[in-house]
Order: structure tokens, then sequence, then C-alpha cells
């Protein structure tokens, strides 16, 4: 595979360059390569069966690239698990794909029933010492080289396989498309088990770049963020729009700060058009360029610079033109092609389309099909097209983006339901200005003992933690006695908004 082949002739011509970076400890590309080669060889010797997917666990520790990198040379597809997500979510994770190992990259004890778990720490002999693998082992064009879990409606997640050829079609896009250059340092915010990752982490890779990511307990105190970014040099930012925003009150963050800066890549969700017009006053030098695409798809699929015309022109930012291998139409209900500027459903068509969900034919069947030989996607985004410019016009059905992380409604409320203090309930996005600012819970309540309803809120929160991570858990509950319903039994979310706003 030309990405592997790529980082291995980095990692021989200039082996001191420094591949990832965290807070406080850096991996060049010598050791990159090396260890994950070592590491290839000790997971092929396990004689796990060819493309048995591994979940690598942890956060964004050194030895998470060096992981997925292994188990690329040694042709497992591996799951990339953040130390954010529940314990039994994570069972789930391991559970539902079938795993046949875990590398657990913490100091945490982790124990799953019938699976392996490698302990990185135990292996360091191994990783300096142990024999490489042979490049007979990589993983092939067609097989999958990830796979990404996210939320799904049934209230279990939907593990998005990815092949090395979706992967491929992706990073050449990116590093011949965007002025991405070689060598540069791009910013990686998003933890790996967010797609978003992948936009900076193998473009950077595949062109000789340093990857500077930032870890949560960076992100989450302001003056060692801003302290971390002043030192890093930056060259090329990712990251969704809600975290650039979040950088806005402190009025040093700008061109001063990071004098090196050349391009914002953005994904994930809404680029408001105040948030693209702010980074230009700040940032007079950079570029910005929105993309759009779900993880079915390979992080994203459409592209466009912004430029001052088209700050001056839209009211709502387009999400680009269609990266040069894939087509995009708009259909409607029944699936018949729209006409130029006619508002319908997004569907993607060509080779970074996924081959579907792992382990589940009929969500795959109804999501995925072919049209004129290349596998297609049904994004249920709503949107059109004008003059090539696909503009994306948010979710068809309940799935939503919340500070740039995806969920689907549907799972919230799968949980909140399993809870013994909740007969019904349904969530209600709370989006004063188009943007969702929070989520509420509206909630008919099971007979309690609590005196107070901040106390049964505290208990349905406790049962939601168990389940899902912190980004999905609704930060007001509101109290009804019944949930009102639509002419054919449905829960009437439009009423039941009514009542919690009024
Ligand atoms: P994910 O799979 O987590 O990347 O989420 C994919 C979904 O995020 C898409 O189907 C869209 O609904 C939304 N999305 C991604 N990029 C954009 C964008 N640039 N503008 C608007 N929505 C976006």
């Amino acid at each position: 595979m030309k990405l592997l082949r790529w980082i291995a002739q980095h990692a021989a011509r200039n082996p001191e360059q420094i591949a990832f970076r965290t807070e406080d400890k850096a991996l060049n590309y010598k050791k990159l390569w090396s260890r994950s080669s070592r590491l290839a060889s000790f997971i092929q010797a396990i004689q796990l069966e060819r493309q048995t997917p591994v979940v690598v666990y942890g956060h964004m520790g050194m030895d998470m690239p060096v992981s997925f990198l292994a188990c690329a040379q040694a042709g497992h597809p591996y799951i990339p698990v953040d130390t954010s997500i529940p314990m039994e979510r994570v069972r789930l994770i391991v559970e539902k794909s079938g795993a046949g190992l875990v590398i657990n990259t913490t100091d945490n004890m982790l124990d799953f029933e019938h699976v392996m778990v490698l302990d990185m720490q135990v292996l360091e002999l191994v990783l300096e010492q142990g024999e490489l693998i042979s490049d007979e082992y990589w993983i092939k064009s067609d097989e999958v080289f990830y796979i990404i879990y996210t939320s799904g409606s049934t209230g279990n997640p939907k593990g998005v396989q990815i092949t090395a050829a979706n992967l491929q079609s992706f990073t050449d896009w990116m590093t011949g498309d965007f002025p991405l250059g070689q060598g540069k340092v791009f910013l990686n915010q998003a933890p790996f088990s967010f797609d978003l990752s992948v936009m900076d982490f193998y473009p950077s890779l595949q062109s000789g770049g340093t990857i500077h990511t930032l870890e949560k307990e960076v992100i989450n105190k302001p003056k060692l963020l801003f302290e971390n970014l002043s030192h890093s040099g930056l060259q090329i930012w990712t990251s969704t729009p809600s975290f650039v925003q979040m950088c806005f009150p402190n009025p040093d963050f700008n061109q001063t700060m990071l004098p090196d800066l050349e391009v914002f890549l953005f994904c994930g969700e809404v680029l408001p058009l105040a948030v693209a017009k702010e980074l230009k006053e700040r940032f007079p030098s950079a570029r910005i360029f929105n993309t759009y695409g779900p993880t079915e798809a390979t992080v994203a699929v459409t592209s466009i610079e912004i430029q001052e015309d088209l700050l001056a022109k839209e009211k709502a930012l387009p999400v680009g033109y269609p990266k040069f291998d894939m087509r995009i139409l708009v259909v409607d209900e029944s699936g018949n092609p729209l006409a130029e500027g006619e508002k319908g459903e997004l569907i993607l068509v060509g080779p970074s389309v996924s081959k579907g969900y792992l382990g589940e034919p009929l969500l795959t069947e109804n999501a995925f099909g072919m049209i004129d030989g290349m596998k297609a996607y049904r994004t249920g985004d709503a949107g059109f097209i004008q003059d090539g410019l696909v503009y994306c016009l948010g979710r068809l059905d309940y799935q939503i983006k919340l500070h740039g992380y995806r969920m689907e409604l549907e799972e919230i409320e799968f949980h909140l339901n399993q809870s013994k203090y909740i007969k019904a309930a349904i969530i209600i996005p709370y989006a004063p200005n188009e943007e969702i600012e929070y989520l509420i819970a509206a909630v008919v309540p099971a007979e309690h003992n609590f005196e107070k309803e901040y106390q049964l809120t505290a208990a349905i929160r406790k049962d939601l933690a168990l389940h899902l991570p912190a980004y999905m858990i609704p930060r007001k509950f509101t109290y009804h006695t019944a949930i009102p319903m639509t002419m054919n039994g449905k829960a009437d979310r439009k009423k039941m908004q009514e009542e919690v706003f009024a």
C-alpha cells in the first residue's frame, strides 16, 4: 500500500523527523516505523485469522499511532476506542466487532471475556528488539484498514468499515488537492474514535509531516491550551468549527500566536459564515477550507476554499465541489434524481464509499447500494447542487451534530427509556440560531422516591453515563405527564418541543 510504503520511506530518509507529538512526548519516524513493524510481527505470531479486527484502546499517547500502523502491517483492521467511551460501550464494541485482540495503551487494567488483551507497557522489549514484519503481510487494497463506530439508532453503535483503497483515495486527494506541502506541522484535535482525526493523521504521515495532538487535559484548560498552541509551530489546522469557535474568547488567538499557520481545514458540521469571517480577520494570511462528508464515505468528499467573494455573497456557506473521483446526486424520497437547485437527499457515489457496517447486512443494505457500477451511500443529509457546488442543509432524520460530535437522537432516547426512573422520553435539541447549543430530555417519570426533581435528574444522568459518552448526555431535563402523540400514534416531537419551550 502506497501510504505504508511512503511512511517507511520517510523513516529511512528522515529518521529523526518527528512524526507524532503530544504535550510532553515525541515519536520520530524511525521509532514509529520500527516499533509498529515489530508490534505487527508480534500480532502476526498470535495467528489470528486474517482481517480479524483489533481494538486499540487509549487516548492520544505515542502507542496509538504505533498500534494503528502495526495492525495495518499485519493485515488487520483496527478499531480506535477513546478512553472517554464508557466501559459498557467498549465491551459492546469488542463483542459486536468479533475482535480477536485488544491493544491497551493505557495504564488501566482491561479484561474481556474470550478476547486477549495486550498491554503495551509489557511489550517494551518486543518493540525495541523484536523482529520486523515482512511487507507480504501488509493490508491489501480491498481489505479493511480501520473500523470506526458511530452512534446508531437502535441503541447500538455501528461499525463503519473503511478499506485500504478508501483511505488511499482520501489521503491522495488531501495531499494532492489541498496546499498541504511536505513535512508540515498538522493539528490533531479530534480523538481517534472520531474520523475527523483521519483528516490530519494520514495526510500528515504520507507527506512526512508532524502530527501535533491536543490531549483532552490540554483542551479542557484554556491556559494550557493557548500555551501549547503558542509553542506548536502549527501550519495546518484541522478541527471542527466548534473547536475553533471555542478559541475565540481569547483575543490573542490570532496570527501572532500562530505565525506559521497556512491552512484551516474544517469538517464534521456546519461552518458558520460568522466563524469564517472572524478567522479571516484574525488570520489574514491563512487559507480556509470547508469540507463535508460522513464517516461512511471516508471523512470528506467535497471541499471549497472560503474566499472573500464567497463570504460577501453567501448567507450559508456551501460545502464545496465533489472530490475528483466522486459523484454526488440529489434525489427525492423515491430515489429519483432531482434537477439542479432542487432540494433532496445527498447520495455519494465513488471509491471513497465504505463497504458497509460490520456484521450488519440489513443496515448496510438500507444505506448502501451500487450506482453505475460504483459504491453509493445514502447520507440522510438534505441538500442541493447549484453550479456544481454542493450545499448541505442538515439531517433528514434525527442524526445531529453537537459541538462536532455526531449522534442519533434515537440512541440517547433508547438509553433514557431503559432507565427505571423513566416511563417515556424524547430528546429535543435546543437550537436558537440554527446551530444546536445543547440537548433537552423531555421525560415522563416512572414512580420514584426522590423528593426533589434535581435528585431524579442526577439518578437518570448516572444511568445514562453507564452507556453513553458525556457529550451525548442531555444538559437539561424537563418533566411531563405524557408525551403527545401524532394522529398515527408516533411521538409528536413538534408538540413536545412547543410544550418544553412554552
Ligand atoms: P461524521 O460521520 O461524524 O463525520 O458525521 C457526518 C455528518 O456530519 C454528515 O452526514 C453531515 O450531516 C455533517 N457534516 C459533515 N461535514 C459538514 C459540513 N461541512 N457542513 C455541514 N454538515 C456537515
